[in-house]
C-alpha cells in the first residue's frame, strides 16, 4: 500500500492548541499540512472503497489522474461484497429485450419519483456496464451458449409492462456483489490506485462554498491528515443502520449524507427507505429475490400463495415495497406463521435440488445457519427487512453534487462528486426494483470519472485554504472524544434504532412518524448533552469511531423521519395510512434535508425530472398507476 501522506511528521504537522490544554499525553496529531508535503495533494480523492469507490477509482486512475481511494474498511468487506441477486441489464441472452423496457420498469418501479434523464442514461449504459465488467474478468454465471446468464427479479418486465417477466439479471451465482467487489479491486490495484485503508473521513474540507478535500483519523495510529484534491467523489454507502433490523452491514452508517449535511448541503428523499421481503426473520440476514426469480414463493399460516391476490400478474416478483407491504398485511390481519403468527413462508423445496445447488448456494447456506432449516425440505422464515435508503446526495446524471439555494436556485457544488448509495441521482425515486443498484454504483461510479477526467486541467492550481481548515472537525472529535456523560453510545443507538423500526417502518402515520421524530430528536438531545465515552485513545478506539458513525446515523434518522412525517401522500416505499393515494400535482417532487448540529431539520424541495436526455432516442414514461 502506498500512502500519500502516511508517516511521521512530527514537528512538522501543528499541535491542535486544543487537545495539549485538555491534557492530551503530548504526542503530536501529525494534522499535515500541504504546504509542508505537496505530495498530500492529489488529483482526485474516492471516499468509500465499495462498487461506486472502487468504479470511480478506477476510472480515475486508468485515465492517468493522481488518485487517492479512503477507505474505513477493507475495500473487499465494503457491503458491496454481500450483494446476492444481480446487476440488471439488457443483454437480451435468455428472451428478446431491449434497454427502453428497462427504462420503462425503472421508471414505473420509482413511482415517477425517480429523475428520467438519469434513468435513460444508466439503462442506455448498463450492457456496456455489464461488458466492461465481463472484460475486467468478473465470474458471471453462464448459459449453456457461454452467454452471461440472466434471471428472473422483481419489478421487470418487456415490452413496457405487456410482454410477461422479463429475464434481465445477470448474476455470479448468488454471490454476484463478491465477485464484483473483487474484479474491482484487483482493476484498481491494476492501475496503482493510493489506497488508505482504515482512514475514517470525519468531515468535508469546503472553502467559499467549494470542496477541497476532507480530513479523517488514521484508525490505526490516531493521526489526523488533511487531504486534499481538485475532486473529491463520496461513495460511502447506505445509512441502513438508522434501523434496530436491516440487512446492511454494521458499517453502513450514512457517514458521507452527515458530512454533507455537516458542511450545509442538502440530501435528497432520505423518507425513501426500501424494506426487502426477505430478511430471515429473527437475523434479518438476506435471502436474495432471486430465491424467487428461481421459482421460490410466499407463504402464509393457510399455506396460500397470497401475492397472488395482492398482484395478480407478477405475483410474488411485484416490486419490493408491494411485496412487504403485502407481508405486512397478511400478518396483521392474523395469517402469519409460526406460534407468534408474525412472520412469513417463503418456500423453495418445490424447486429441483440441482437449481438451488447451482443458481442459490450461498442461500442454502445462509438459511442453515441463521434458522437451521433445509431450503430442499423447508420452508424460510422471512419479514420485511430494511435493505436499501432511496435517499442521498442529490447529483446530476455526471455525478455532480446539486446545492440547492434558499430561494431554490440549484448549482453544483465544484470539486464535489457522489455516486452509489450514498447518492440519490436519482434513478430509483421512491422505490428501487432489485439489481439497479448494482448497475447504479458501477454506472454513475464511472459517470464521475468521466466527468473529472474531461474536466481536469492538469495544470490548474488547488484551491487556496484558509491554514485552520477542518478545525471545527477537530474540536467536534475532541468533544466526542472526553465527553463525560452518563449514557454510553451503545445505548443511544439503540434508543435511535428502536424508534425508528417502530415508528418510521413500513406502514406510517402522522402519529407513528411524529413519535418516531420526537424519539430521535431526543436521541440527538441525549447524544449533545449525555455521551459518555470511557476510552479516550486514538489508537484503535473503536467506541470512539462507532460513536462517530452513530452520530452519523443519528442525522440520517432525523432526515429520514422529519422528511417522512412532512410528506403527506403515499409513494413507493413510503406508505402512509391516513394518506393512501399518490397525489402527483402536490407531491410529485423531491425532498430535500438540511440540518445544521444541535437543530432541527429544514424542508425544501426540488422538482423530478420528467424529460429523458434525448426524447427520440427513448420517449419518457408519462405518469400512471402503478400495478403489478
Ligand atoms: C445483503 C445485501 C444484498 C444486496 N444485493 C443486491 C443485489 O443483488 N443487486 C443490487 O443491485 N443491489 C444489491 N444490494 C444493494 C447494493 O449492494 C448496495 O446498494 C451497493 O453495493 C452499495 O455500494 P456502495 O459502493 O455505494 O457502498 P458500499 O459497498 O456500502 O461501500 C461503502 C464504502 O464506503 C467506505 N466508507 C463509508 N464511510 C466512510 C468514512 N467515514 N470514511 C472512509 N470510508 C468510508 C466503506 O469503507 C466502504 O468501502 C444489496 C444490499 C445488501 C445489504
Amino acid at each position: 500500500m502506498k500512502a500519500l501522506c502516511g508517516g511521521s511528521n512530527k514537528g512538522k504537522g501543528f499541535r491542535h492548541p486544543g487537545i495539549k490544554e485538555k491534557g492530551y499525553d503530548g504526542g503530536w496529531w501529525r494534522f499535515t499540512l500541504s504546504s509542508d508535503r505537496p505530495s498530500l495533494r492529489s488529483s482526485a480523492i474516492v471516499v468509500g472503497a465499495g462498487g461506486a469507490g472502487l468504479r470511480a477509482a478506477v476510472g480515475l486512475a486508468e485515465s492517468g489522474l493522481e488518485t487517492a481511494c479512503i477507505s474505513k474498511l477493507l475495500p473487499t468487506r465494503s457491503h458491496t461484497v454481500a450483494a446476492q441477486g444481480g446487476i440488471n441489464a439488457a443483454l437480451g441472452n435468455m428472451t428478446e429485450d431491449d434497454w427502453r423496457w428497462h427504462m420503462y420498469d425503472t421508471v414505473k418501479g420509482s413511482d415517477w419519483l425517480g429523475d428520467q434523464d438519469a434513468i435513460h442514461y444508466m439503462t442506455r449504459e448498463a450492457a456496456k456496464a455489464v461488458y466492461e465488467l465481463e472484460n475486467y474478468g468478473m465470474p458471471f454465471s453462464r448459459t449453456s451458449k457461454g452467454t452471461i446468464y440472466q434471471r428472473a427479479l422483481g419489478g421487470q418486465s418487456l415490452e413496457y409492462g405487456n410482454g410477461g417477466q422479463a429475464y434481465r439479471t445477470a448474476c455470479a451465482e448468488d454471490r454476484t456483489g463478491h465477485a464484483m467487489l473483487h474484479t474491482l479491486y484487483g482493476q484498481s490495484l491494476k492501475h496503482n490506485t493510493n489506497f488508505f485503508i482504515e482512514y475514517f473521513a470525519l468531515d468535508l474540507l469546503m472553502v467559499e462554498g467549494k470542496c477541497a478535500g476532507v480530513i479523517c483519523l488514521s484508525m490505526e495510529d490516531g493521526t489526523l491528515h488533511r487531504m486534499f484534491a481538485r475532486n473529491t467523489v463520496l461513495a460511502t454507502g447506505g445509512f441502513g443502520r438508522a434501523y434496530f433490523s436491516c440487512t446492511s452491514a454494521h458499517t453502513s452508517t450514512g457517514d458521507g449524507n452527515a458530512m454533507v449535511a455537516r458542511a450545509g448541503l442538502p440530501n435528497q428523499d432520505m423518507e425513501f427507505v426500501q424494506f426487502h421481503p426477505s430478511g430471515i426473520y429473527g437475523a434479518g440476514v438476506l435471502i436474495t429475490e432471486g430465491a424467487r426469480g428461481e421459482g421460490g414463493y410466499l407463504l402464509n399460516r393457510n399455506g396460500e400463495r397470497f401475492m397472488e391476490r395482492y398482484a395478480p400478474t407478477a405475483k410474488d416478483l411485484a416490486s419490493r415495497d408491494v411485496v412487504s407491504r403485502s407481508m405486512n398485511l397478511e400478518i396483521k390481519e392474523g395469517r402469519g406463521c409460526g406460534p407468534e403468527k408474525d412472520h412469513i413462508y417463503l418456500q423453495l423445496s418445490h424447486l429441483p435440488p440441482e437449481v438451488i445447488h447451482e443458481r442459490l448456494p450461498g442461500i442454502a447456506e445462509t438459511a442453515n445457519i441463521f434458522s437451521g432449516i433445509d431450503i430442499t425440505k423447508q420452508p424460510i422464515p422471512v419479514l420485511p427487512t430494511v435493505h436499501y435508503c432511496m435517499g442521498g446526495v442529490p447529483t446530476n446524471h455526471r455525478g455532480q453534487v446539486i446545492s440547492v439555494a434558499e430561494d431554490g436556485t440549484e448549482t453544483t457544488v465544484e470539486g464535489l462528486y457522489a455516486a452509489g448509495e450514498s447518492a440519490c441521482v436519482s434513478v430509483h425515486g421512491a422505490n428501487r426494483l432489485g439489481a439497479n443498484s448494482l448497475l447504479d454504483i458501477v454506472v454513475f461510479g464511472r459517470a464521475c470519472a468521466l466527468h473529472i477526467a474531461e474536466n481536469n486541467d492538469k495544470g490548474s492550481p488547488h484551491l487556496k485554504v484558509p491554514e485552520d481548515i477542518g478545525h471545527n472537525s477537530l474540536a467536534d472529535l475532541e468533544r466526542i472524544r472526553t465527553a463525560s456523560g452518563d449514557i454510553p453510545s451503545a445505548k443511544l443507538r439503540l434508543d435511535m434504532q428502536k424508534a425508528m423500526q417502530s415508528d418510521v417502518a413500513v406502514f406510517r402515520t402522522e402519529k407513528s412518524l411524529s413519535a418516531g421524530h420526537s424519539a430521535v430528536q431526543q436521541v440527538e438531545k441525549d447524544f449533545q448533552n449525555r455521551l459518555s465515552m470511557r476510552d479516550r485513545s486514538l489508537i484503535w478506539n473503536s467506541d470512539l469511531v462507532e460513536t462517530l458513525e452513530m452520530r452519523n446515523l443519528l442525522t440520517c434518522a432525523s432526515q429520514t423521519a422529519k422528511s417522512a412525517l412532512v410528506r403527506k401522500e403515499s409513494r413507493g416505499s413510503h406508505a402512509r395510512e391516513d394518506f393512501p393515494e399518490r397525489l402527483d400535482a402536490e407531491w410529485m417532487k423531491h425532498t430535500l434535508s438540511w440540518q445544521k448540529e444541535g437543530e432541527d431539520v429544514k424542508i425544501g424541495y426540488r422538482d423530478v425530472v420528467l424529460s429523458t436526455l434525448d426524447e427520440k432516442e427513448c420517449a419518457s414514461v408519462p405518469p400512471r398507476k402503478r400495478s403489478y
